[in-house]
């Protein structure tokens, strides 16, 4: 038989596979519980939180993705980030956490750490002193997001393995902004990659999902075993859910970065832009090492407008297409103001040092037609200025 690329065995998981009655798309399966065999004899599967053979499919489809040995399936992107803090860092341990990642991770990071449970540093990736120092205390996890939300920066994954694994540190990925398609971390030395399935992976803004992905089968026999000893793996339908979203994926993707790309030439030369974040421009900082370990640019867009918060509620005041919500990665477009939302869970230092501000605005760019969307940003921009 032909060797099949990744993408086709991933698109295809589960597909005719039903030995029940011949479905072509693998059934649902919602039961809570399944038949022993007899006395101390279970089946493959006996209680859906410790193992659902739907919740496996998806499983298997992230791991093929991701060309990992196994993946993990839990609840929320939260879920993924909470299962790995459990289940690697020890206790009065430390984690070294890129200061700019997701706003939640950010929290639960800074929770855990007042708690007690173990130390954080918030560090700048970009700034090698601060990194190295950071190393230099001993961290259990680094924990990497690129590129980072929402100013997209780019974190070179292979170096900042490399300098974790010399410090002993296990190195973990939030790949959530680009998924597998565009960036596969294992590839480039991370040992544990986590997705926040909730956007681009599912797709529809419909299923609220996470997942960790170990580089080897022993990392994820301890994940598996943790999550379901914390209770934290995701359910059957989402699970069904999230599978149907990946198999669109790739087709997804190519609308999107396209609509992006079209997009990042409105907003490039117009005057009411004071900056725009975007790794697929030359003249972005992380431009180089994005076009080296990615295999796109993903369509997300930041931009900061001159007028500040004044210029971003102008912007947003009667915007179409495009709806102010949080979230990413869905086939609709919607535009989101970190600094009040996404983001507000950061302390204002925090929030000043990731370079967060009123005037930033963070654009999920849909699959809707590219001239509309050309011309809603046109028309808002023109209100901006
Ligand atoms: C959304 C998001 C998360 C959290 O995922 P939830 O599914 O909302 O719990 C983590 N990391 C990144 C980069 C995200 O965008």
């Amino acid at each position: 038989m032909a060797d099949l690329g990744r993408w086709t065995r991933a698109v295809r998981t589960g597909m005719g596979a039903d030995p029940a009655v011949g479905a072509v798309v693998p059934p649902i399966y919602l039961s809570t519980n399944y038949l022993f065999d007899g006395m101390g004899q279970p089946g493959a599967y006996d209680y859906s939180r410790s193992n659902n053979p739907t919740r496996d499919l998806l499983s298997d489809a992230l791991a093929t993705l991701e060309g990992g040995a196994g993946a993990t399936a839990v609840g929320t992107g939260l879920a993924a980030i909470t299962l790995i803090a459990e289940a690697f860092i020890p206790a009065g341990g430390r984690a070294v956490v890129q200061h700019d990642a997701y706003g939640g991770t950010w929290r639960l990071f800074a929770f855990l750490a007042e708690q007690g449970r173990f130390d954080v540093d918030f560090v700048d990736f970009n700034d090698p002193a601060a990194f190295q120092a950071a190393l230099g205390q001993n961290p259990a996890v680094v924990w990497i997001e690129t590129p980072s939300n929402p100013l997209l920066r780019i974190t070179d994954i292979a170096a900042a393995s490399a300098a974790a694994h010399d410090a002993g540190a296990l190195v973990v990925a939030d790949n959530t902004f680009l998924s597998p398609l565009l960036q596969r971390p294992l590839e480039h030395g991370a040992d544990l990659v986590v997705h926040s399935t909730t956007k681009f992976l599912n797709g529809h803004s419909d299923v609220v999902g996470g997942a960790v992905i170990a580089a080897t089968q022993e990392q994820h026999e301890r994940l598996r075993l943790w999550g379901n000893a914390l209770g934290l793996t995701a359910g059957a339908f989402d699970s069904y859910l999230a599978l149907r979203g990946i198999r669109t994926l790739d087709a997804r993707l190519r609308v999107h970065q396209e609509n992006a790309a079209v997009l990042v030439e409105v907003l490039r030369t117009h005057p009411a832009v004071a900056r725009l974040y975007y790794p697929g421009l030359p003249e972005h900082p992380g431009h180089e090492v994005a076009a080296r370990q990615q295999s796109g640019f993903g369509s997300l867009i930041s931009l900061e407008l001159h007028g500040g918060v004044q210029a971003a509620e102008r912007f947003l005041d009667g915007l179409l297409i495009f709806h102010l919500a949080e979230s990413l990665g869905g086939v609709e477009s919607l535009i989101c103001h970190p600094d009040s939302m996404t983001h507000a869970g950061m302390s204002p230092e925090a929030r000043a040092t990731a370079g967060i501000t009123g005037g930033l605005l963070r654009m999920s760019v849909g699959v809707e037609s590219a001239d509309d969307l050309a011309t809603v940003v046109s028309e808002a921009l023109e209100r901006a200025s």
